[in-house]
């Protein structure tokens, strides 16, 4: 149960003055549905009022503060549509004061005459004079503090105004309860952080704009308070799991002796030591939940592999989670002779998969008859049921987050679970979603790999491009097209994709094929076929999961707008090629001109094909929020916290919460009893739920 203080913040934010429902749908939509979520939306912008000159030395058109004396109101001729005018002054000069479509009884109330006032705005010179059109605060001395010197801005959207939304955090803020310190007594000292409530008030009005910096300290307090609570919570779910017995899964290696037969090429050593990881923790007592690191083409397919047959030599069963069909269905093929060479079965199971064929399926592994299960989300549908599963592997492209993982460990007789990531994943971000695993890495290629020849071209050159394709083509090769990413719409994708493929089918004719994620699954893989027999010399895709597959054939990788493609993205399509024998190419086409961000994205990806370089260079190049398309990427999605700029407090977070779950594993101590709100305070039931009661 979530402690009483904090239901104040769990409010849902009608429940503030001034918030309505339609102001909530648009706050929703830039904080969130809850008045905590007001709370922890950072400021983005200071508005500096703090600035008062004398009328005489007012520059124009900056914000500043006048104290002024109200000397006379000028209000319009009846009839007439002019302004409404105030003269006011101070001993150096004066400055006209302009209200259109005035109200005069109320300019009359707030501007009386002959009285003082504070007037902020931008003053601007207008024929030989000062004036001031509509002040953004008109305030008596006396009430100074009605006026913030330094004005907060949020992020904002269509309808939602700076005033209201700013003043929706100020309600929130008058909901901030006194909470429980969490933070270690002696840290929060050296650190010289205020406590929670005095940290948000300060952040939400400053007394300096540096306030709102990244390295301002209340900033830091509250961004650690949030790194905590995400440590805490892997480190909880980790223990947990640790104390729930796995299952010794220990096979006698004949089935991977008669597979490695088969293989025609010998694993390299980065793929050895990864296998041998993940063999020893599926032989030891303990739940095994292990990321497998590699760069896209790395080999992890065969490791996973492998580590399936020996769930399958101990008499149990394994299952392979592909991001799509197609890729289940690539890996069943891929991995047939080595299968047959082991006497292994396997199957895929999809959600195409439909009525009796299925039903037989579901029966053929309900018996056991199949050792490996290849398939998609549908795999983990109620009715499938295993014999005797023991290995689940997700091959995850980042479609999974940690409650997810949560949920599948909990399907099953206690499965050992190994994730694997293509995308590698700089370590500080690593930490923040993967932190409640064990990670094995392969860090080296195959050997034999050629560098894949980068370049990029404006989309001007688009029919020069086409030209080397169409040569390239002619001598067999085959091209991989992927057409530019249109925000938040696969609509809008679709039909960029299509209007590429008519105009390409007027070069390469039935030669070019189109595959997007709206088609129908039997249609994807008859496209997909075409390409592998090399009836198709171009492949037009979508997406960057549509090509995801592996045909050593294709040589050429055309990006279209390249430059809305993130780093990773770009690596990752790249990875596509270079995988056979033949040089090969990738070339960026971009929308001149190229922005800043966009032209040193461009030059890593030409600098270098390390994975993990470039996976640093895209978090400094965009910061975490961006790095993955935060909300299916499955990675936390940090609100005060910035892992770029925060990366040695998450450092601390992580030795702090260990030490926590080491020595006070259910949070029973005041501390421990305080993190427990500050989990419920980020939302993180999920690990709570773990602790054991009372
Ligand atoms: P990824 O890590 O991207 O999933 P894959 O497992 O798809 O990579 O492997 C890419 C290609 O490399 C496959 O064709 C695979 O058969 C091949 N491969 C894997 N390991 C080796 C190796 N040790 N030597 C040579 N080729 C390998
Ligand atoms: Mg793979």
């Amino acid at each position: 149960m979530r402690p009483a203080i904090l239901n104040p913040l769990f409010a849902d934010i009608t429940a503030l003055a001034g918030v309505g429902p339609k102001i909530a749908a648009l706050i929703n939509r830039v904080a969130g549905p809850r008045v905590v979520d007001l709370i922890l939306t950072a400021p983005i912008n200071v508005v500096d009022r703090s600035f008062q000159p004398k009328i005489a030395d007012a520059p124009a058109g900056k914000i500043l503060t006048l104290r002024a004396r109200i000397d006379r109101h000028d209000p319009p001729p009846k009839g007439k549509r002019l302004p409404y005018k105030v003269i006011c002054s101070d001993d150096t000069g004066f400055v006209t004061l302009v209200f259109f479509h005035a109200r005069a009884d109320y300019l009359q109330k707030i501007l009386p005459e002959g009285e003082t006032r504070l007037i902020s705005g931008r003053v601007e010179e207008y024929k030989g004079g000062r004036q001031m059109a509509h002040p953004d605060y008109i305030v008596d001395p006396e009430a100074e503090s009605e006026m913030p010197l330094y004005e907060t801005v949020y992020p904002l959207t269509a309808g939602l105004t700076a005033n209201v939304m700013r003043k929706a955090v100020g309600e929130a803020l008058k909901r901030a309860p006194d909470l429980p310190e969490w933070q270690d007594a002696e840290y929060l000292k050296r650190r010289r952080w205020r406590d929670w409530k005095g940290s948000v008030l300060e952040l939400h009005r400053p007394k300096t704009p540096d306030n709102i910096a990244l390295s301002a300290p209340v900033r830091q307090r509250l961004a650690y308070d949030e790194l905590l609570a995400n440590q805490l919570a892997l480190f909880l779910i980790r223990r947990a799991r640790v104390r729930s017995r796995g299952r010794v899964i220990k096979g006698g290696g004949d089935k991977r002796a008669a597979a490695a037969k088969a293989l025609p090429f010998a694993m390299t050593d980065a793929q050895r030591q990864a296998l041998k990881e993940i063999l020893d923790d599926m032989a030891s007592g303990e739940r095994m939940v292990r990321l497998l690191q590699g760069d896209v083409g790395s080999g992890k397919t065969i490791v996973a592999f492998f580590a399936a047959l020996a769930a399958v030599e101990a008499g149990a069963q394994a299952a392979i989670m592909a991001p799509t069909e197609i890729l289940a269905r690539q890996h069943l093929e891929s991995l047939t002779p080595f299968l047959k060479a082991a006497g292994v079965t396997m199957d895929v199971l999809t959600g195409r998969d439909k009525g009796a064929a299925r039903q037989t399926k579901l029966d053929a592994i309900a018996a056991g008859d199949i050792d490996i299960v290849v398939g998609t989300h549908a795999v983990f549908q109620e009715d499938v049921a295993f014999k005797d599963l023991a290995l689940v592997v997700i091959d995850e492209q980042h479609r999974f987050g940690v409650h997810q993982r949560i949920a599948l460990t909990q399907k099953g007789p206690r499965p050992d679970l190994l994730v694997m990531t293509a995308t590698p994943i700089p370590r500080t971000l690593a930490l923040t979603a993967y932190g409640d695993m064990d990670v094995s890495q392969i860090t080296e290629k195959p050997p034999g790999r050629r560098p894949v020849d980068t370049r990029a071209a404006p989309l001007s050159r688009l029919d020069e491009v086409v030209a080397a394709i169409k040569r390239a083509t002619g001598k067999g090769d085959q091209a991989y097209w992927v057409c530019p990413l249109v925000e938040e719409s696969d609509m809008l994708d679709l039909t960029a994709a299509e209007d590429r493929f008519e105009s390409l089918k007027t070069v390469f004719g039935d030669r070019v094929g189109l595959i997007h994620g709206r088609m129908a699954a039997s249609d994807k893989d008859r496209v997909m076929e075409r390409f592998h027999r090399g009836e198709l010399a171009v492949l037009i895709a979508t997406t960057v999961i549509e090509v995801g597959v592996n045909a050593p054939n294709a040589t050429i990788m055309i990006v279209e707008h390249a430059e809305r493609f993130g780093l990773a993205q770009l690596h990752q399509l790249r990875g596509r090629v270079g995988r056979g024998e033949k040089p090969s190419s990738c070339i960026l086409l971009y929308k001149a001109p190229l922005g800043e961000t966009a032209e040193a994205r461009i030059k890593v990806l030409r600098d270098t094909e390390d994975g993990f370089v470039i996976a640093e260079e895209d978090l400094r190049l965009r910061g975490a929020g961006d790095l993955l398309g935060a909300a299916q990427s499955g990675f936390p999605r940090f609100r005060l916290a910035d892992i770029a700029a925060h990366g040695e407090l998450l450092a601390a977070a992580r030795d702090d919460a260990k030490m926590i779950v080491e020595k006070d594993p259910d949070l029973k101590t005041p501390r421990g009893e305080a993190l427990r709100t500050l989990l419920y305070l980020f939302s993180r039931d999920d690990a709570v739920k773990l602790l054991s009661a009372g």
